[in-house]
């Protein structure tokens, strides 16, 4: 049986491409999750696989215009 700690669970992330500023610091951390468009400089998510959470939380946190936000799947 495989035992979970809390926080090690994957989770997915959402970018608000109304709020994002293009600071590219979600694609400084995590450069396989997160791409900057060559031609808006807006963020998006290119692997939906997302990341354990606690690394989740850690992005979220760093994005200086909030966009960034996780994906809670429906019933959590
Ligand atoms: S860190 Fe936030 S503001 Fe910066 S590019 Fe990523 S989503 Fe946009």
């Amino acid at each position: 049986m495989q035992v979970r700690t809390e926080g090690d669970d994957q989770v997915s992330l959402i970018v608000d491409e109304d709020r994002c500023i293009g600071i590219g610091q979600c694609e400084l951390l995590e450069p396989e999750v997160f791409q900057l468009g060559d031609e808006d400089a807006i963020s998006r998510v290119v692997d939906s696989a997302g990341l354990p959470r606690v690394r989740a939380l850690e992005v979220v946190d760093r994005c200086p215009s909030s966009a960034i936000s996780i994906a809670e799947p429906h019933g959590a």
